[in-house]
């Protein structure tokens, strides 16, 4: 007689924070879920790694989302989706999301004090007063009506009526904005080149796209929270994050498997039925959930050609070349920001390589070094194609890697002088590195949105296979932790719907 084959309710495959937040909220509502994770911990792109005593951030270290409810309204999804599971995630107030530095000693500093900051721009721009006022307005706008209303699926109807039913002039407004760009509103208010330089380096820093390309409802967000709800460092790293998410998940029933990776998913008659592991043994359920990145969901763990998707349907995102390094406290002077952006020349902004992202995050949480030692992550964008000649551990590899983080210190010292001589340890990570330990396609950042495409364009939760639907930065809003956030929260409404357990609001 034929073994019955044992049906879990949903699997997830991959524990980034998009994967995790859909897993934990399913579980919260009494539906088994288990999640499969290549790697021996999970977190992805937001997850935390150990060397010699220093605590690194692999990828994030700006976040939004712990803000409390008066401040935020509904954007405070960590906050809130850590209350519905029962777990605490301590945080560290983050004074200033970003110092940049610019080219013609243009400095600024993106702080909580949203009057602070406009005084800064326009005290370099005076002629450019009420354009600033008028912009950094039109994402306040944005950014009210979208702190009103709660998370859900943009493709639950019954989500959608009850909002719009709750606020139907807000829900208009909104809509109507999801079809603007963040660069062609500030080109309204705005026409100093240098300035509009800047509108463009604060939508690069997050969005990987210059502000023309970048949707105003996704700036509304991380430009305007930034001011009212804050950014929040997790104490303990970044890896906080996932490890709560992963505490509730397992406190309500749930299971994650690590070093478990998928290699396919099942689909038999256009449905998901499960899964297929490395190790060949199969795991079925009645719903999946990939929090791979859309390439690799479609044109890799779905074999069934019919699924494949257009290359060319997005912009694929670079990957990074980073450094992490521990270093001798001395290098960092008092009152240094954690969070910075360094542009030497705009004509090379969005190339690769030319924007350094840099964080040391143990300003704000010592805990991560030993004793007087700091952390410092420094990145830049970079191509898997420029590294692919390369044997992983061989001497040329380890040379070009070298040479990269040589010029990128040296070129970070104009903020910090002295650096290069103030390490004492140096791990580098290439796209290579991004590609193998996340399996994410070249190691990219993931999809952008093409010019011209709306933001309504990226995918939703729910795919052209039926019961397998999708999580993460391949689908709506997009990148960053936050935004991922959003995706697993409404993916896991959804499906709860589906189930008949529909989630509870968060409150
Ligand atoms: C260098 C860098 C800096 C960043 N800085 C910030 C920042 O400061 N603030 C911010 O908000 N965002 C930042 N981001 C973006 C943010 O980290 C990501 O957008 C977000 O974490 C992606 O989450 P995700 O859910 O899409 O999954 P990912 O992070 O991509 O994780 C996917 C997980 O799935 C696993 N997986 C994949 N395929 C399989 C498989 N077949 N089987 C089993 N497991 C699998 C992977 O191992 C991984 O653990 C940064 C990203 C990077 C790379």
């Amino acid at each position: 007689m034929a073994s019955k084959v044992e049906v879990t309710d949903v699997i997830v495959i991959g524990s980034g924070i998009g994967g995790l937040t859909a897993a934990a909220l399913l579980q919260e509502r009494g539906i088994a879920t288990v999640v499969f994770e290549k790697n021996r911990y999970p977190g992805g792109s937001c997850s935390s790694f150990q060397r010699n005593g220093y605590r690194f951030d692999a990828g994030a270290s700006v976040f939004y989302g712990f803000g409390e409810n008066s401040a935020s309204g509904t954007l405070n999804l960590h906050t809130r989706i850590f209350r519905k599971l029962g777990v605490e995630v301590r945080t560290i107030a983050d004074p200033v999301q970003i110092h940049y530095h610019l080219p013609n000693g243009f400095n600024v500093a993106a702080c909580y004090d949203r009057l602070a900051f406009l005084g800064s721009l326009v005290a370099r721009f005076p002629h450019e007063a009420e354009g600033v006022k008028k912009f950094y307005r039109e994402l306040d706008e944005v950014y009210e009506i979208l702190r009103t209303m709660p998370a859900g699926s943009l493709e639950d109807v019954n989500h959608l009526l009850a909002v719009g039913a709750s606020s139907p002039l807000m829900t208009f407004a909104l809509a109507l904005k999801t079809f603007r760009s963040m660069g062609k509103t500030a080109r309204r208010y705005i026409h100093d080149d240098e300035l509009l330089h800047f509108i463009d380096i604060e939508a690069y820093s997050w969005a990987l796209q210059d502000a023309v390309s970048t949707p105003l409802v996704n700036a509304g967000i991380c430009l305007a929270d930034r001011h009212f709800g804050g950014i929040n460092y997790p104490a303990g790293g970044s890896g906080a994050i996932p490890a709560a998410l992963c505490k509730g998940l397992e406190k309500c029933g749930g299971v994650i498997r690590y070093e478990s990776e998928v290699t396919e998913i099942l689909v038999t008659n256009g449905e998901a039925r499960g899964v297929r592991l490395a190790d060949g043994t199969e795991h079925h359920a009645k719903a999946v959930i990939s929090n791979a990145t859309i390439w690799d969901t479609f044109n890799r763990l779905v074999t069934d050609n019919r699924y494949r998707v257009d290359e060319k349907r997005f912009l694929k995102a670079p990957s990074w070349f980073q450094l992490f390094l521990g270093v001798d406290a001395k290098v960092i002077p008092p009152g240094f920001d954690v969070h910075h952006v360094l542009v030497d020349d705009w004509k090379y902004y969005d190339q690769l390589g030319g924007t350094i992202y840099f964080s040391a995050p143990t300003i704000l949480d010592p805990s991560l070094a030993p004793p007087g030692k700091h952390v410092v992550h420094a990145f830049v964008t970079a191509e898997v194609e420029q590294w692919t000649q390369y044997e992983k551990g061989s001497e040329a590899y380890r040379r070009a890697k070298e040479q990269v983080a040589a010029a990128l210190i040296s070129r970070t010292e104009r903020i910090l002088p002295g650096l290069s001589k103030a390490i004492e340890l140096q791990v580098l990570a290439t796209p290579l590195t991004h590609e193998r330990y996340l399996n994410r396609r070249d190691g990219s950042y993931g999809p952008l949105l093409k010019p011209g495409q709306n933001i309504m364009q990226k995918p939703q939760n729910t795919t052209p296979v039926k019961n397998l639907f999708a999580a993460g930065d391949s689908t709506f809003p997009g990148q960053g932790v936050i935004a991922v956030t959003y995706s697993g929260v409404s993916c896991a409404s959804y499906i709860a719907r589906k189930f008949g357990k529909p989630l509870e609001e968060l409150v």
